[in-house]
């Protein structure tokens, strides 16, 4: 089954080919968002499958935007997942491999108990998985329960979803 949304994000949705770097196909959700019906449409589905939560995690960049609503609606709070060098010491890290390389997500390590909180996870796109994956990790480590992830578009070839078994995966268009 399709989400409501799932017309729009396929009609809106900006491919790039060989974006960043050669054989990757880029989906740009810019169009997406700044459609209010598809934004609004989003964030309901969203919101259907995080009731639960009492924080909303939203990942460096694209998921702060769907987050931030998405909180708002659950009257939940909302977090920032940052890429590494954004937030002030002290901080809890996730390193994780990418295709070329690797990358760093972090959250401030004091002034927010992430102790039991009941979190649902947010980004654009799931490719790999290894950024949600990460994510997952980080929060569970500092002893949250991530009671959901939920992303607007999966690339289903890319597997992402086998690499997050544990966690319940919500995505409102398979391409
Ligand atoms: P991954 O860790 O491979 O699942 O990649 C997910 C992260 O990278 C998300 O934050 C996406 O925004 C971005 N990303 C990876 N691949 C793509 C793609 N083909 N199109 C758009 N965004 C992508």
């Amino acid at each position: 089954e399709q989400s409501l949304a799932a017309d729009d994000i396929a009609r809106l949705t900006r491919w790039a080919d060989d974006f960043p770097e050669p054989g990757v196909r880029f989906a740009d959700l810019t169009p997406v968002f700044a459609d209010a019906k598809a934004f609004r449409d989003i964030i309901a589905a969203m919101v259907a499958v995080g009731s639960e939560a009492d924080l909303v995690a939203g990942i460096d960049a694209r998921g702060f935007l769907i987050g931030g609503g998405v909180a708002l609606a659950l009257d939940a709070g909302v977090l920032a997942v940052r890429k590494a060098g954004k937030l002030p010491p002290p901080v809890r890290s996730q390193s994780y491999d990418l295709e070329y390389g690797s990358a760093t997500l972090e959250v401030p390590a004091d002034g927010i108990e992430l102790h039991g909180r009941r979190v649902l996870v947010i980004d654009d796109v799931l490719a790999t998985g290894g950024t949600l994956r990460a994510t997952a990790e980080l929060l569970t480590a500092a002893g949250a329960e991530v009671v959901g992830i939920a992303v607007v578009l999966e690339i289903a070839a890319l597997g992402g979803r086998d690499r997050l078994a544990e966690y319940p995966v919500t995505s409102l268009l398979q391409v």
